[in-house]
C-alpha cells in the first residue's frame, strides 16, 4: 500500500487546515496511507511523524493557522539535515510528501524530489507571490481582514480629516495592498512593483481636500518602502499631519474565507490524484478557475502575472 506524508511550511496561512484535511481524506478514499508530520521539514528531520485518519482532521476545516504546526528549518537546507529527513521517510516506507507552504518550501520539496521521493507541493501564502497560479491559498481570507481593518480606520480617519498610511505585509509582492485598497475604496496604493513619487501622492491629497474629501487612505505593502519616511517626506509636502497603521500579524490569523477553504479542498484532493497520477516535483495551480499541475521548478520561473488592471481601475476610481 502506497504511504504519503503531508506537511505544512514557512509562514502560515488560513486555509492550510483545510488543505491538510482534503489531502488527508483524499488519500483514504485512494486507499493509501496518510501520514501528519508536525512543523514542517524540521519535523521530517526529527521523526514527528503520525498516521492519520479521517477523524484526525475533523473540525479543522474552518479553522485559521495549521493544526500541524508551521516552521523554517535551516538543518533542512543542509545535505546532512535531508539525509536524515530521508531516513525517516524510508523508515516508514513513505514514497510521497505533499508539501503545503510557499516557494521555500517548494524548493524544499523540489530537493526530496531529487533523493529519490515523490513531491507535489499546495501554494498556501497570504502574499499570493506566485506567478504560476492566480491564487494562494490564505490570499482571500488576508485580503478580507485587511479589507475589515479599511474600512475601521476609514471611519476614524474621515472623523479627524486625515490621511492614514496603512502598512501591510508583502515584501515582494503588493496583491495583498492592492486588492484590499481596490476593495476598501483606498486613495493611493504602493507596492514593491510599480515605482512611485511622494509628489503624486501628495497632490492627490491636495486635490482630494479641494473638493471636500475628509480622508485619504494610502495603502502601502511593506516592501515599497518605509511607512515613517513616506509620511515625513508627504508631511514635509502637504503641511498635514498623518497617521501610520501597521497591520502585522493579524493578516495571518482568521478563520478562512469560503474562497479559501474551497480552494484548498480544491488543491488538496488534486494534489493526491496528481500524486496517484505519477506526478513528481509537481506544483498544484489555478488558472481562471481550472486547477493545474505544473513542474516546480518550471513554475516558480513565472513571474508574476499583471495585475495592471486592478492598478487602473484605483487609479480611474479613487480621484
Ligand atoms: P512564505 O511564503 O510564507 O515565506 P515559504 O515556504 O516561502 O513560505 P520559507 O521560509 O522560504 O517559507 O521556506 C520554508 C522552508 O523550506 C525553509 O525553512 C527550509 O527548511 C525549506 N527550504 C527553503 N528553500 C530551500 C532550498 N533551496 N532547499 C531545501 N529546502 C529549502
Amino acid at each position: 500500500m502506497k504511504k504519503i506524508a503531508v506537511l505544512t511550511s514557512g509562514g502560515d496561512a488560513p486555509g492550510m487546515n483545510a488543505a491538510v484535511r482534503a489531502v488527508v481524506r483524499a488519500a483514504l478514499y485512494y486507499n493509501y496511507e496518510i501520514y501528519g508530520v508536525k512543523r514542517g521539514f524540521e519535523g521530517l528531520i526529527k521523526g514527528d511523524l503520525e498516521q492519520l485518519n479521517a477523524s484526525s482532521v475533523g473540525d479543522i476545516i474552518h479553522k485559521g493557522g495549521t493544526f500541524l504546526k508551521t516552521a523554517r528549518s535551516k538543518t533542512f537546507m543542509t545535505p546532512e539535515g535531508r539525509k536524515q529527513a530521508i531516513d525517516q521517510l524510508h523508515a516508514l516506507n513513505i514514497s510521497a510528501v505533499i508539501v503545503i507552504g510557499g516557494d521555500g518550501s517548494f524548493r524544499g520539496a523540489e530537493a526530496l524530489s531529487r533523493e529519490g521521493i515523490q513531491t507535489i507541493g499546495i501554494p498556501a501564502t497570504i502574499d499570493n507571490d506566485l506567478g504560476y497560479t492566480d491564487f494562494t491559498i490564505g490570499f482571500d481570507t488576508a485580503v478580507n481582514t485587511v479589507l475589515r481593518a479599511v474600512t475601521n480606520i476609514r471611519d476614524t480617519s474621515s472623523s479627524h480629516e486625515k490621511t492614514t498610511i496603512i502598512e501591510v505585509m508583502g515584501r515582494n509582492c503588493g496583491d495583498l495592498a492592492l486588492y484590499a485598497g481596490a476593495a476598501g475604496g483606498a486613495e493611493s496604493i504602493i507596492v514593491p512593483e510599480k515605482p512611485f513619487t511622494v509628489q503624486e501622492i501628495a497632490d492627490k491629497i491636495r486635490k482630494g481636500r479641494t473638493r471636500g474629501k475628509l480622508h485619504h487612505i494610502l495603502m502601502l505593502a511593506e516592501g515599497a518602502g518605509s511607512a515613517t519616511e513616506i509620511q515625513q517626506k508627504l508631511e514635509a509636502e502637504t503641511g498635514e499631519k498623518s497617521r501610520i497603521t501597521v497591520l502585522g500579524f493579524i493578516q495571518r490569523g482568521g478563520d478562512p474565507t469560503a474562497a479559501d477553504r474551497l480552494l484548498a479542498s480544491r488543491m488538496g484532493l488534486k494534489a493526491v490524484e496528481a500524486c496517484r497520477d505519477g506526478a513528481d516535483s509537481a506544483v498544484i495551480g489555478i488558472d481562471k478557475n481550472d486547477l493545474t499541475v505544473t513542474n516546480i521548478d518550471e513554475a516558480l520561473k513565472r513571474g508574476k502575472k499583471d495585475d495592471g488592471e486592478l492598478t487602473r481601475l484605483t487609479t480611474i476610481l479613487s480621484t
